[in-house]
């Protein structure tokens, strides 16, 4: 299988800064860690609020860079500015809040902006907004307004208006932390739908146990640190570890 996501030794550490600016120290959010995806995977990142997760997820889009160690995306090293593109392209990103995320006045217009801004021809945008909302299941909201949708509908609008941009993987972070439980399921099943249609490598941040277990892997930080790896069968056999490093209340 090919490689879609290493890190060696990834060190991430956030400026302290006084209140006029001052930088005054630091603070590691990421401390060696050391993972590998491989394409086409359901990868799904646990760990209590403030361990790194999102810290880590922001580096696989180029949001953020190493301090220290490399992290490679489709085999690109983030920090080399020739494939700034490549790698911003290659992995898409859907936050907790969907309403932050949309931005158009109807469905489709909305998932038409990606595509738009990355310079596609309009005939192949249509295409592309067509069968994005076809695969989260919301075609038939295409010319509506996102304001009237649910949260989960929403979610899926978010997740579809990144599929439009033909990512090689996809990054969910807590996307389903607003969500009433049939929101969550719809937002889950869509994403791994895609993963199944696609082949779109799929990485999820979650604090439900219910949503990582047909993952392939699970990585469970702490502080900064992958303190936890393997088959959601063998992460869970971890009983006492699991209670320490994972039970959590979601973020509301
Ligand atoms: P998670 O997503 O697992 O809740 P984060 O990656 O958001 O964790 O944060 C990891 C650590 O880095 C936390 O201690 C958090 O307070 C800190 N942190 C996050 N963002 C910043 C920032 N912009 N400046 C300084 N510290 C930050
Ligand atoms: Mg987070």
């Amino acid at each position: 299988m090919a490689e879609m996501i290493r890190t060696e030794n990834l060190i991430f550490d956030y400026d302290k800064r006084d209140e006029e600016g001052n930088k005054i120290g630091s603070f590691r959010a990421l401390d060696e860690v050391n993972i590998e995806v491989e394409k086409g995977q359901f990868i799904a990142v646990l760990g209590h609020n403030g361990s790194g997760k999102s810290t880590f997820a922001k580096h696989i889009n180029a949001l953020l860079f190493p301090t220290g160690g490399t992290i490679f995306v489709g085999g690109y090293d983030t920090k080399e500015d020739a494939h700034f593109w490549d790698v911003r392209k290659s992995a898409g990103m859907v936050f907790q809040n969907p309403d932050n995320q949309i931005i158009g006045t109807v469905v489709e217009e909305d998932v038409g902006f990606g595509p738009e801004n990355l310079g596609v021809p309009t005939e192949e945008i249509w295409k592309r907004v067509e069968e994005s909302l076809k695969a989260v299941g919301m075609l038939e909201y295409r010319q509506q307004s996102p304001n009237k949708l649910s949260g989960g509908q929403k979610q899926r609008v978010a997740i579809a208006g990144v599929v439009a941009m033909e990512p090689q993987c996809i990054v969910l972070d807590e996307p389903t932390a607003m969500l009433d439980p049939v929101g969550r399921g719809e937002v889950l099943a869509a994403a791994l739908k895609l993963r199944q249609e696609k082949g779109v490598t799929v990485i999820l941040i979650t604090h439900y146990m219910d949503e990582v277990v047909d993952a392939d892997k699970l990585f469970v930080m702490s502080e900064g640190k992958v303190v936890l790896e393997g088959t959601p069968k063998e992460v869970f056999s971890r009983v006492e570890d699991m209670q320490k490093y994972c039970l959590d209340v979601p973020q509301a």
